[in-house]
């Protein structure tokens, strides 16, 4: 996965397009993440006792990793990740800066 939980994505495509976003979730085996603030769906949720009432929560739904690009910590930029291996040790690297990342 070339996205990581706690990363910062921009949106490159949808209704969010062009906002940014912390990563909370990923699902690798099935390609999708979960942003904050981003592809909110609203959700009905029901009174749990009697007498409550039921009311209305935003949630974000997953979306495609396909649909984002990371931001780089180092540059700011929005960037595609690269890899490098050092002593058997996988970096993920950024490819505007060649930083770690
Ligand atoms: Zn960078």
């Amino acid at each position: 996965m070339r996205i990581h939980k706690g990363d910062t994505v921009l949106i490159i495509s949808g209704k969010d397009r062009a906002r940014k976003g912390k990563v909370l979730e990923v699902s690798p085996k099935k390609g999708k993440i979960l942003v904050e603030g981003i592809n909110l769906r609203k959700k009905h949720q029901k009174p749990k006792k009697t007498g409550e009432k039921g009311q209305i929560i935003t949630l974000p739904a997953p979306l495609d990793v396909s649909s984002v690009k990371l931001i780089c910590p180092k540059c700011g930029k929005a960037t595609r990740t690269g890899y490098k291996i050092v002593e058997k040790k996988k970096f993920r690297i950024c490819k505007k800066c060649g930083q770690e990342i």
